[in-house]
């Protein structure tokens, strides 16, 4: 079978994400069959490949085809492929839980899982509401969300939700959260640093809590980075202040690190930057090193204990189906194994300057804006009126073997944690030419 032939059978038969399939009927848009991916390189039917720079949508961590997650899902598969979760048990639920747990200090004891992202802050919005109900306190059923928040595409989390291109259709059934000002460092003036912005935020977010916090039961943040919203990055000390005002006003705080987690801002969770711990924290796509779908809601000894009644009502009767999957679990172990045994993050350190280093020409193009860098993240914003920016950079990158998908006019990188010299400089040099040619 050849390329031409997948992508006739696709355009018949799959409805794409996040597509207007149109684009990919007349080829403003092209789609890329892949018949095989190995390390950081995906491969069409016809021998053509294409780096993934985005990490096949953010969730891919150390390359497709890895043989040490290849080998722990093999094991799995031959021991138990899936089990109810309610009423039962395993191995690598149960491991999976204690790992992640230790890993913030016993701060978050409990660990309730689903498969996507979206379910897992649908289920700490739930949570935060349910246990506030638990403790007598209804009247908490709000969510307070930063300005170009984005926490998924279901109903409650658009609600909770603030980029119009994903959310403006439906808002006519959405129970809107209140969107506070975001912390981003853009917002600097002159001889302002990104510590100030994070405390005029702090501050507004002062002035909501005051007013409404009775009836608020959690804000919902991206810590350091809202990726959707278009990279838009903050210093930590809004974190640091955030808390603060969560634990004054007595409502939760919700971290969504579902992009960010795993090491992609440079430490395992972005909330660590703070110093401080959320009261839930959700984990998915890099959960699983981008093999399976996954994703957890941690949460406080104390959250749970709110749920600990004689009333089957007070606990959490929430569940998917595919719950606590083993072979999910199985390769998220395998994943934070390789994280120690080849410390991942120390590397991560050295190869983010590497790529720093070489993005020194695309940082300092005449139509780029307010590049930015955190930990395993590269941003900038192209100043260009063209509306179809998107789509001519996306087209030159693929003719230049990169898969790149502009947010908009913000060009950004977000590579698996495997890039050798050679792929970092086809990366950097390959987005500067893919930049021109998009503006040409
Ligand atoms: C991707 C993402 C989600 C949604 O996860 P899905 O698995 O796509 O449902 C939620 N929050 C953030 C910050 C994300 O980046």
């Amino acid at each position: 079978m050849s390329n031409q032939d997948w992508l006739n059978r696709s355009l018949a038969a799959v409805w794409h994400p996040c597509t207007q399939m149109k684009l990919h009927e007349t080829g403003a848009l092209p789609l890329v069959p892949v018949a095989r991916g190995q390390g950081p390189w995906l491969y069409d039917f016809e021998g053509r490949r294409y780096l993934d720079a985005i990490s096949s949508w953010w969730v891919n961590l150390f390359g497709h085809a890895n043989p040490r997650l290849n080998a722990a899902i093999k094991a799995q598969l031959d021991q138990l492929e899936h089990v109810i979760l309610a009423g039962f048990t395993h191995a690598p639920v149960v491991e999976l839980s204690e790992r992640l747990s230790a890993l913030t200090g016993g701060a978050l004891g409990h660990c309730f899982y689903a498969s996507d992202g979206s379910s897992a802050v649908e289920i700490a919005l739930k949570m935060s509401f349910h246990s506030w109900r638990n403790h007598d306190r209804p009247e908490k059923n709000r969510f307070l969300c930063l300005a170009g928040s984005y926490h998924g595409e279901t109903l409650g989390t658009l609600s909770v939700s603030d980029v119009a291109l994903y959310k403006e259709v439906y808002a006519p059934l959405l129970r809107q959260a209140v969107p506070v000002l975001s912390p981003d460092a853009r917002q600097a003036a002159a001889g302002e640093t990104a510590a100030d912005c994070a405390r005029r935020a702090a501050a507004a977010l002062e002035a909501v809590l005051a007013a409404q916090h009775e009836t608020i039961a959690a804000l919902i943040v991206e810590p350091l980075v809202q990726g959707a919203g278009g990279m838009i990055m903050y210093d930590p000390e809004y974190l640091r202040l955030a808390r603060g005002l969560c634990d004054r006003y007595q409502v939760h705080l919700i971290a969504d690190e579902i992009m960010v987690g795993f090491g992609r801002t440079g430490t395992l969770f972005a909330h660590e930057q703070a110093g401080i711990r959320p009261d839930f924290l959700c984990l998915s796509k890099g959960l699983t090193g981008g093999y399976l779908p996954l994703s957890v809601v941690l949460t406080t000894d104390e959250v749970y204990a709110a749920f600990h009644d004689d009333a089957i009502t007070r606990g959490f009767l929430h569940s998917h189906s595919y719950t606590g999957n083993p072979l999910a679990c199985r390769v998220a172990l395998a994943t934070l194994d390789i994280f120690v045994e080849d410390a991942v993050l120390e590397r991560n350190r050295r190869f983010g300057e590497r790529l720093t280093a070489r993005l020194v020409p695309l940082a300092n193009h005449p139509q780029a804006r307010h590049f930015r860098r955190r930990g395993m993240i590269w941003a900038v914003d192209i100043a260009t009126d063209d509306p179809d920016f998107r789509l001519r950079f996306y087209r030159a990158a693929l003719q230049r073997e990169l898969l790149l998908r502009p947010l908009g006019t913000t060009v950004y990188f977000m590579p698996p944690y495997i890039l050798n010299d050679e792929e970092t400089a086809l990366l950097a040099d390959g987005a500067a030419a893919a930049l021109d040619a998009a503006l040409a």
